[in-house]
């Protein structure tokens, strides 16, 4: 026998109750967002390299250090790193937005998004390198009511997976082009003068992206950083009226969030607005969604200047908050046959049933035999999915317009009439739809 082939470290494959999970949480994120207007877009998984080390900023962590490369089959070893997996999806949609020419014709869209993102990390619980993202950005929307919504349509939709009370969700202003280049300047000034107090990437951040200093978790730089200028005190008049403003009509809403005056997020794009979303239980992973408004990427992407904002949220992540076992069994019945002409009639039935059951929530899973199997062994198969009920297709039985209708649980039996009216009639009331 030839050695298994094994997948790569922080690529995972995901099946059975986590899958289930994953795959439902995009599909409610998809029924919430699509009452606040939002449309699909789907997005390639490989993009130049360019479009992150101008959109995410080359000096974060993900563009410096998380990036996987890819190769055409053709590329030059000086060209090895211009094309790579998408890291995150919003400057993706910033570009498409552009490419349709929105910013120019029809400035105001909103986008939902979901599928894997890539980052070289270390692997550790929550923590993977092909990882999965629900994200929406709303585009053409300048005013704080844009980000209440956008806030509210979050946390709403985390509030309706999982019990609430269980999320913390905080947020800040990092102000804008207009006042954040002084406070920049300040906090630069305060951070060389406590250089040697600082962590290693702290004192590299100090050139390269010093509002990530803010951001660092280690206990000494926190201590220093209590010192520092505050960004708070460097807003200028139009970005606290814009906070103020939300965080007003958060609390009109009745959108529970904290003001963290320290928050800062590690992409480059954000103004004004930035927000994080974190869970209890999950660690040092605990991280479930993130976003803010980004109003001057469309312009450093080549299009017409664009206010927009947005959030992505990691599945993987809400999904160990959640639970598994928050995806409720779906019902399930069997069509058992006792010869070949029965088997064809199952089959039948199977579809017929398959289209007239109705989704309650879930759909009802209906299963033949396909092994060819004896009487014995459908029904230890039916026992084995959690069947509640069996319909076995006996010859006789058949033969006279009837259908034995098995409960698995309690092993009783009767005929019923093999008729859709019957049919259905019983299997809804017994599987309570
Ligand atoms: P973290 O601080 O955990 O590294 P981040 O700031 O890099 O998160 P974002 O770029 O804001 O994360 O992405 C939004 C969300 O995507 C995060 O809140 C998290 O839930 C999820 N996420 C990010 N990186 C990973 C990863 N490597 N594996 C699993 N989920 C991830
Ligand atoms: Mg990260």
């Amino acid at each position: 026998m030839s050695a298994n082939v094994e997948s790569e470290r922080g690529f995972r494959d995901i099946l059975g109750a986590e899958a289930e999970s994953l795959e439902r949480l995009v599909a409610a994120a998809r029924n919430h967002f699509e009452r606040y207007g939002y449309r699909p877009i789907i997005l390639p998984v490989v993009e130049p390299t360019d479009l992150f080390a101008r959109g995410v900023g080359a000096t974060t962590d993900i563009v410096e250090k998380e990036m996987f490369f890819v190769s055409d089959g053709h590329t030059h070893a000086d060209q090895l790193g211009d094309l790579c997996l998408r890291p995150e999806g919003t400057a993706s949609a910033v570009r498409a937005y552009i490419d349709q020419g929105f910013d120019k014709s029809d400035p105001l869209q909103k986008f939902y998004y979901s599928g894997p993102m890539f980052r070289n990390e270390r692997p550790q619980k929550g923590r993977y390198r092909q990882f999965h993202q629900i994200g929406a950005e709303l585009f053409g929307a300048a005013l704080p009511a844009a980000d209440a919504e956008v806030i509210a349509m979050l946390r709403t939709y985390l509030e309706s997976v999982v019990s609430a009370g269980r999320f913390t969700l905080r947020l800040n202003s990092l102000g804008c082009a207009v006042c954040r280049p002084e406070y920049v300047r300040r906090l630069k000034t305060f951070l060389a003068a406590n250089r040697d107090a600082l962590c290693e990437d702290c004192r590299r951040r100090i050139e390269t992206n010093p509002l990530r200093v803010l951001d660092c978790k280690n206990e000494s730089c926190r201590a220093i950083l209590r010192e520092a200028p505050h960004l708070t005190d460097s807003w200028c008049e139009a970005c606290k009226s814009h906070f103020d403003s939300l965080l007003q009509r958060l609390k009109t809403r009745k959108v529970d969030a904290e003001w963290d005056q320290w928050l800062v997020r590690g992409l480059d794009y954000y103004t004004r607005t930035v927000f994080e979303v974190t869970a209890e239980g999950l660690g040092a992973q605990n991280a479930v969604a993130a976003g803010g408004r980004y109003d001057g990427l469309v312009e450093l992407l080549g299009g017409v200047p664009t206010p927009a904002l947005g959030f992505a949220i990691g599945v993987e992540r809400l999904a160990l908050v959640t639970g598994a076992n928050s995806v409720a069994p779906r019902p399930k019945i069997f069509l058992a046959s006792t010869s070949e002409t029965t088997r064809t009639t199952a089959e039948q039935w199977a579809d017929t049933l398959r289209r007239e059951l109705p989704a309650v929530g879930t759909s009802v899973e209906v299963w033949t035999d396909l092994g060819g199997q004896g009487l014995k062994r459908q029904l230890q198969q039916a026992g084995k999915l959690g069947c509640a009920f069996t319909l076995i297709l006996g010859d006789r039985e058949v033969s006279e317009g009837k259908v034995i209708l098995r409960d698995m649980k309690k092993s009783t039996q009767e005929d019923i009439e093999l008729s859709i009216e019957s049919l259905m009639r019983r299997l809804r009331e017994r599987l309570g739809l």
